[in-house]
């Protein structure tokens, strides 16, 4: 079993969509970035390859490339659980926290864990996403972007 951590932070601003684990989210304010900059996504992506030793997501998706302009960040998603299945590496579980003071995630939480699990080809009960706030203190708590921290294990799968 092999353990991974990713972080992630965009920045909130006007008028773009706020996209988190491939939810649209009625909101103001949406997240700045190359892709679609979902944040979790993201976060999870980075955990993924970092479990299994192949760096990060600015590695093998670099925001310098015109063709992940805007890209869904679910089709890359799917590009990391190619790139694990490659190399024998099934996800065991991931475990991912929002740090968002707005809006409220909850009502969105389910979907985002049904959308993760689903593109990773995995059982729902395996994908864990929660959301806090931070009690208005950081930059977070000040509206100006949304973090996340996202951990995840992978095993191995032998042939013998
Ligand atoms: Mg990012």
């Amino acid at each position: 079993m092999r353990i991974g951590f990713g972080y992630d932070v965009h920045r909130l601003v006007a008028g773009r969509a706020l996209i988190l684990g491939g939810v649209n989210i009625p909101y103001e304010l949406g997240l700045l970035g190359h892709s679609d900059a979902d944040v979790l996504v993201h976060a999870v992506m980075d955990a993924l390859l970092g479990a299994a030793g192949l760096g990060d997501i600015g590695k093998h998706f670099p925001d310098a490339d015109e063709k992940y302009r805007g890209i869904s960040s679910m089709k890359l998603l799917a590009e990391v659980k190619k790139l694990l299945a490659e190399r024998g590496f099934l996800v065991n579980n991931i475990d991912a926290t929002i740090v968002a003071e707005k809006p409220k995630l909850a009502p969105y939480i389910l979907e985002m864990q049904e959308n993760i699990s689903l593109c990773l080809g995995v059982e729902k009960d395996l994908v864990n996403v929660k959301a806090t706030t931070t009690e208005g203190l950081g930059f977070a708590g000040t509206g100006q972007g949304i973090a996340c921290n996202a951990v995840c294990t992978v095993f191995k799968v032998t042939s013998d």
